[in-house]
């Protein structure tokens, strides 16, 4: 494989660019389905450095028992999201945050296992050869293979739909010794949208806090969604602010977080060779960022129409089933409504969002944890939708018209509900 390539490539194999947790996942689930896989990544084995947190009724059935004892360092029995007109909102959902480390090193003992290749190397280019494709890498070797998958996150190798650049959440967060604080150990608190700031006109953001102890937290300053990210110094400068609001010292930093991604945006089209999966694939949650679950949820079954496809007619037929699986209909339109929500969350200021969280919580437990995960199916999303829009305030409800265009937007419903 790390050679200059003219020949064809095994017809039951699978190149894999990327080497962070989708690109991991799907590496192991298409040995597992048993196809020759390579991952190819600049680093493949440096550490990740984000700190991930997931519901965890999403990781049930995702990890055997002794790999969730080594994936999730930390479990809070419930969440919490306070706004000024309901301070102590308690969601009786147990929220994890993830071992980054035990993470990385749980999907690399299955690829291990599996017998996944590993290259380095930086993918620039994918062409078509007879029987697959190949990728060149920034050395100018080529790699071939029968399927290949652009996990990179950005995804800058595939070709996408026509559309606005999607939209960015940022954070900048401490892990933080201390010698007390006030949140519970029980609970995460998810967001806090009160708004103990000098400049509460600006850019809305809200605390994230995850007690790990009675000395120690990891809390961040989150800006949701916005167009561009926030500059750190800013979300810095309101994280201080708030924990001396709180009277709590941060001069006892265990680390440090500076977090910006890319939500949503124009998905990949479908008539393409070359597969994606992950954050490069569209798929991080466009209103909510989250996106790790889905990607381990995903790997078996997207492995799984890649090598039925392989099978049933060779590297044309597998691209198609592997696209088709990934953004079939229902989740196509899943997502246009979550885009509808993320664009009107940009639209809302501080305590127009305190507002919309109000609502949104106010909303049957099953409509908002499944809107959260992304699992409403197409009827459910469009009635959570109108029961949503019953409870906003006007502000939100305005935001929503205008982010739909009007009539448009609510014409999409009843396309949503399949009518
Ligand atoms: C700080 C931070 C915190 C986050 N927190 C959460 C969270 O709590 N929960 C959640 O669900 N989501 C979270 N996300 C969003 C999302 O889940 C992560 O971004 C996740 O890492 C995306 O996984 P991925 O494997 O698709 O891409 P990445 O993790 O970005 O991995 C991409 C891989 O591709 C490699 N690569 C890049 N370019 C090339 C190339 N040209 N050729 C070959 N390889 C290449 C990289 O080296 C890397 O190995 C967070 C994101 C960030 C940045």
């Amino acid at each position: 494989m790390n050679t200059i390539c003219t020949q064809s490539p095994p017809p039951r194999s699978a190149l894999i660019l990327g080497a962070g947790p989708a690109g991991l996942a799907l590496a192991a689930a298409c040995a597992h389905e048993g196809l020759a896989v390579t991952v190819l990544a600049p680093a493949p084995m440096a550490p990740w450095h984000p700190s991930f947190g997931a519901w965890e009724d999403e990781l049930h059935g995702l990890f055997s028992a002794e790999e969730l004892g080594q994936v999730i360092a930390h479990r809070w029995a419930a969440a919490c999201v306070a706004t000024p007109a309901q301070p102590r909102r308690r969601l009786e959902r147990p929220y994890v945050r993830l071992s980054t480390g035990g993470l990385q090193a749980a999907l690399w003992a299955r690829c291990e296992a599996a017998g996944v290749q590993v290259i380095a190397g930086e993918g620039v280019q994918v062409q078509p050869i007879p029987g697959g494709q190949r990728v060149l890498d920034a050395a100018g070797q080529a790699h071939a293979a029968a399927v290949i998958v652009d996990a990179t996150g950005a995804g800058a190798l595939l070709r996408r739909r026509s559309g606005g650049p999607g939209a960015v959440q940022s954070a900048y967060g401490l892990q933080l010794e201390l010698d007390g604080h006030p949140w519970p150990l029980d609970e995460a608190l998810l967001m806090d949208w009160r708004a103990p700031l000098a400049d509460a006109e600006g850019p809305p953001t809200f605390l994230y806090a995850m007690p790990v102890s009675a000395t120690e937290v990891f809390v961040e300053e989150t800006s949701l969604i916005a167009p561009v990210a926030l500059p750190f110094a800013l979300l810095r400068a309101r994280l201080l602010a708030r924990l001396s609001g709180l009277g709590l010292p941060a001069d006892r930093v265990i680390s440090e977080e500076r977090c910006a991604f890319r939500m949503g945006g124009p998905l990949p089209v479908r008539d393409q060779a070359l597969l994606g999966f992950g954050a490069a694939a569209g798929m991080v949650h466009p209103a909510t960022g989250y996106q790790l679950s889905r990607s381990l949820r995903e790997a078996g079954p997207m492995a799984a129409a890649i090598r039925a496809g392989l099978d049933a007619g060779g590297p044309v037929e597998a691209a198609r089933r592997g696209w088709d699986h990934l953004w079939r209909p229902a989740l196509r339109a899943q997502w246009a409504a979550y885009g509808l929500g993320a664009e009107a969350l940009q639209r809302l200021g501080q305590s127009e969002l305190q507002g919309f969280f109000d609502a949104f919580f106010a909303l049957p437990e099953p409509d908002w944890r499944a809107f959260m995960s992304g699992t409403l199916s197409r009827p459910a999303l469009a009635s959570t939708l109108l029961r949503f829009f019953a409870l906003a305030p006007s502000a939100t409800r305005r935001a929503l018209m205008r982010a739909g265009q009007g009539v448009e937007g609510l014409l999409f419903l009843p396309r949503l509900a399949g009518a």
